[in-house]
């Protein structure tokens, strides 16, 4: 073991995401984007990073690029402080920015030869066989394109750096249903075949349930829970609120028919991910309401 990880520049052994007690805050008299934020997030894992708008998903993940400064703590990306060295951290991830990252002008094949020219690596050869394979001939004009489809360049487009950490902003929220699960299992596929490393951020907890093995879930710039998907399920389950009194409760909110619930910790899975996550931001926004009294 080695005593300080955000320090160890040999071999692979560092996370490839580690941030220590980060914050950012865009103004003074502004609340926190993030605050107090520890993070570590293991090589070969797949994890979503989930929360409400506002909650500071999108910072956290700028912040790993070097597009936003830090006003407290570190952060690495494989090894390098983006805040130090932002071209190193940028050059070391592939990264899915939430939207607008085309050129609706220029096709297919011009955004490899750009994404050739940017980094040396870049694999063009791999991304139009995939693409292709989806029918997405190169010498399609990127604002003819569905939203789907422009998002499976983009993605293709990050799979072609060949980086070992992948990091998607909300890559999700403009597609349809169909399209999330083809974009999904592109990057599944890709992520797992390699034994990379994805971090992706979504505000709808259901797309990434069958894709994701770890959670991060943020409230008001907080981590309110972080682990696995198979332990958080292990060790919460989902009553009705008028039989939660004597139980551990995490936090309560209403059920698809109107219906009260309660997430309580406790083993006997039951809970979906999305009841996991909705307790514990019932649970953060009581916090902050009895905070503001
Ligand atoms: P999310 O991605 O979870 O929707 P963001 O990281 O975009 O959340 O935003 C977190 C908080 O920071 C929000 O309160 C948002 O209004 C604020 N914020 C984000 N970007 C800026 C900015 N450029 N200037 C000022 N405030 C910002």
């Amino acid at each position: 073991m080695h005593a300080d990880p955000m320090h160890t520049d040999h071999g692979q052994s560092w996370s490839p995401l580690i941030a220590d007690s980060i914050g950012r805050r865009y103004r003074r008299g502004r609340p926190w984007a993030l605050r107090d934020v520890s993070l570590e997030i293991p090589r070969g894992s797949i994890t979503a990073l989930v929360g409400p708008n506002g909650a500071g998903k999108s910072t956290l993940i700028r912040a790993c690029l070097g597009f936003e400064r830090l006003d407290e703590g570190r952060l690495t990306v494989n090894g390098i402080d983006p805040q130090r060295d932002r071209s190193a951290a940028v050059a070391s991830v592939g990264y899915v920015p939430q939207r607008g990252s085309l050129y609706q002008n220029l096709t297919i094949a011009d955004h490899m030869t750009l994404a050739a020219t940017a980094r040396p690596a870049f694999d063009a050869g791999r991304s139009i066989e995939r693409l292709r394979g989806l029918g997405l001939g190169e010498q399609r004009s990127v604002g003819e394109l569905s939203g789907g489809e422009q998002a499976q360049v983009a993605l293709a487009l990050a799979l072609g750096t060949g980086a070992s950490l992948l990091l998607l902003d909300e890559p999700l929220s403009s597609l349809d249903p169909l399209a999330r699960r083809d974009f999904l299992a592109t990057l599944i596929d890709d992520v797992r075949g390699r034994g990379a490393t994805a971090v992706l951020s979504s505000h709808i907890v259901t797309d990434v349930e069958q894709a994701c093995d770890r959670l991060v879930v943020l409230a008001a710039g907080r981590v309110v829970l972080e682990g696995t998907v198979a332990e958080a399920r292990a060790r919460h389950r989902t009553v009705a609120a008028g039989d939660a009194a004597s139980l551990d409760v995490v936090g309560r909110f209403g059920g698809p028919a109107g219906e009260q619930l309660a997430l309580v910790r406790g083993a006997g899975a039951g809970a979906t991910l999305e009841e996991i996550v909705l307790g514990y931001l019932a649970s953060a926004r009581a916090g902050q309401l009895a905070e503001a009294a």
